[in-house]
C-alpha cells in the first residue's frame, strides 16, 4: 500500500476500509515516518466506513498530508472540513480516436515545460491546480533532474524528480516526465557534462525538442506552457526552456504560451527582498531586463482559489525550502504563509501569447 519514494511517500488506499480491516490500515500508515511528506493516494478507494473515517482523521491530525481524490469522490466535503490539503487525479489518458469527443466537451491536455523541479509552483502551480480541478489532463515535463553535482550518485540523483512527483499530485496533474538532462549551473561558464549525464545547455535544441515534440504528439497536446525568451531571470536552463519550447510548438503545431511574471512589479519586489535579505545575490542589471513588461502580457489567470494546493506544492519541494541554497529563505517565508495572504501574494499567474504579435487585453482562460 505505501510506497516510498525518497522523502516522500505516497500510501495509495484501495478498495473498501470498514471496522474488519481499519486497525490494519492504521498500523500502515503508522509506519510512514512523520519527517517525510505524505501524499495520501485515496482516488481508488470506493468505501469508507466510520472505523476508517477515523483513522484518517486522526492521521490528517498528526501531520500535514496531502490528499488525492477522484473527481466528485463524496470525501471531498468531509476532507474539506478536516482542513486538509485536497486535489483531483485528472482523467486518465485516453486512445486518440476516443479523445475528440473529450475535446468537443472543451476539455484538453496542457503540457507544461519546465527547466527544474520547483519552476512548476510559482509560475504556474495555481494553473495547473485549477485546469486540472476543472477537468483536463495536466502533464509536466522537466528538462533537468535539478542537480548540478557531478558526483551525485544513486538516490540524491533521483531526489529533486521524488519532490515534484509530490508537488505534482498536490496540483492534481496526470502525469510527470523528465526530459533526462542534468541541470547546466548559472556561472559565467559552461560546466563539463557529469559521468552518464548531459547537461541540458550542451545538448542541441533541436534533439530536446525532438524529445519534447513526441511527447506532445503522444499526449495529443492542445497546449504547451513554457518560457518567455528571457527565461525570466535569465537562468541558462530556463532561456534553454524558451527555445526548445518554440522549437517544439513548431515542429508539431501545438500552441504555446509563455509563462511570465510582469517586469514593473517584479523589479519592485527584488529592491524589497534584498531589504529582507531574503535574497542574496541581486544583479540589478539583469532584474531591470527580466520576465516580460506588462503591455506584453496577453493571459492573467485568477489561482487564488487554488492557493492552498500552489503552497502544499511549494512544501514538497522539501530539499528547497529546508536546504540551505540561495533561494531556501524565500522558499521557506512563503511556504510558511498562512493560505489567504499566499493567496493574496501569489494569486495570479501571468503568460504570454508569442502569436498575438501585440497588445491586448488579458484574458483569464487559456483556451482564447
Ligand atoms: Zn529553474
Amino acid at each position: 500500500m505505501a510506497q516510498l519514494d525518497g522523502h516522500v511517500t505516497t500510501a495509495t488506499i484501495t478498495g473498501e476500509i470498514d471496522v474488519t480491516n481499519a486497525d490494519d490500515l492504521a498500523g500502515s500508515l503508522g509506519e510512514i515516518p512523520g519527517e517525510q511528506a505524505l501524499v495520501l493516494d485515496l482516488s481508488t478507494l470506493s468505501y469508507l466506513d466510520s472505523a476508517g473515517f477515523a483513522v484518517l482523521d486522526r492521521i490528517l491530525s498528526e501531520r500535514p498530508v496531502v490528499v488525492v481524490l477522484a473527481p466528485g469522490s463524496k470525501l471531498r466535503r468531509a476532507a474539506t472540513l478536516m482542513g486538509c490539503t485536497t486535489t483531483m487525479t485528472s482523467p486518465r489518458p485516453k486512445p486518440p480516436r476516443e479523445r475528440r469527443p473529450c475535446h468537443d466537451r472543451g476539455m484538453a491536455t496542457i503540457v507544461a515545460f519546465h527547466a527544474h523541479p520547483d519552476d512548476e509552483v510559482l509560475l504556474t502551480g495555481g494553473t495547473l491546480a485549477r485546469f486540472a480541478a476543472e477537468g483536463h489532463r495536466v502533464v509536466i515535463v522537466v528538462a533537468c533532474d535539478g542537480i548540478v553535482r557531478p558526483e551525485a550518485t544513486g538516490p540524491a540523483l533521483r531526489a529533486r524528480l521524488d519532490e515534484l512527483h509530490a508537488s505534482a499530485a498536490a496540483l492534481g496533474v496526470a502525469r510527470v516526465e523528465h526530459l533526462g538532462y542534468a541541470d547546466t549551473g548559472h556561472g559565467s561558464r559552461l560546466s563539463a557534462d557529469p559521468p552518464g549525464r548531459t547537461r541540458f545547455g550542451n545538448a542541441p535544441v533541436d534533439e530536446s525538442a525532438g524529445k519534447l515534440a513526441d511527447l506532445l504528439r503522444a499526449e495529443d497536446a492542445d497546449l504547451l506552457l513554457s518560457y518567455d525568451p528571457s527565461g525570466g531571470y535569465g537562468h541558462r536552463d530556463h532561456v534553454r526552456v524558451h527555445q526548445v519550447g518554440a522549437r517544439a510548438a513548431e515542429l508539431t503545431g501545438v500552441r504555446v504560451l509563455e509563462a511570465t511574471l510582469p517586469r514593473e512589479p517584479v523589479v519592485r519586489l527584488f529592491h524589497a527582498l534584498r531589504v529582507l535579505r531574503l535574497v542574496r545575490r541581486y544583479d540589478p542589471q539583469v532584474i531591470a531586463t527580466s520576465y516580460s513588461p506588462r503591455s506584453a502580457i496577453t493571459h492573467r489567470i485568477d489561482v487564488r482559489r487554488y492557493a492552498t494546493h500552489k503552497r502544499a506544492a511549494l512544501a514538497a519541494h522539501r530539499s528547497q525550502t529546508h536546504g540551505t541554497g540561495r533561494a531556501a529563505p524565500l522558499f521557506r517565508a512563503l511556504a510558511a504563509l498562512p493560505a489567504p495572504i499566499f493567496g493574496l501574494l501569489l494569486g495570479r499567474e501571468w503568460f504570454v501569447d508569442p502569436a498575438s504579435g501585440s497588445t491586448r487585453t488579458t484574458s483569464d482562460n487559456l483556451s482564447h
